[in-house]
């Protein structure tokens, strides 16, 4: 089935200036910007410019440029918000979610990376 992209999204406004965000890194390919309704001290949204619903319709249609330059900018971020790992301190997590089941809010593929606390288990019951 083909991907059904929605130009109205929220991130799409944001690609088009329509929207602000507050910008940690932009390249040609990707824009990292804060998440308006943080859950830590560091919370990043990485987006592609591109067209992409989500991580399965970026992985497969997206060129290897977007792919690499979305992982380096992802790495960026990383570096830049201070999460990255020192030793026994620090660290982070990345996730995406997906449709219905990943409770995905905005339709345009997006990577949250999320630290600055102990995050706690990954996923709560239930
Ligand atoms: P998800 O549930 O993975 O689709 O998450 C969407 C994320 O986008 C949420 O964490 C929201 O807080 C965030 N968000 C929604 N609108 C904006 C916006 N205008 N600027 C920054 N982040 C936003």
């Amino acid at each position: 089935m083909p991907y059904a992209y929605d130009d109205d999204n929220i991130f799409a406004k944001i690609l088009r200036g329509e929207i602000p965000n507050t910008t940690v890194v932009e390249t040609e390919h990707t824009l990292a910007f804060e998440d308006i309704r943080p859950q830590a001290p560091v919370h990043v949204l990485v987006i592609p410019k591109g067209r992409y619903v989500n991580f399965d319709h970026f992985a497969s249609e997206a060129s290897d440029a977007e792919l690499a330059d979305f992982n380096r900018v992802v790495g960026e971020v990383i570096r830049k918000t201070g999460v990255a790992p020192e030793g026994a301190e620090k660290g982070y997590r990345l996730l995406s979610n997906a449709g219905v089941d990943g409770v995905q809010e905005v339709p345009h593929f997006h990577l949250h990376v999320v630290g600055g606390r102990n995050l706690g288990r990954m996923l709560q019951p239930g």
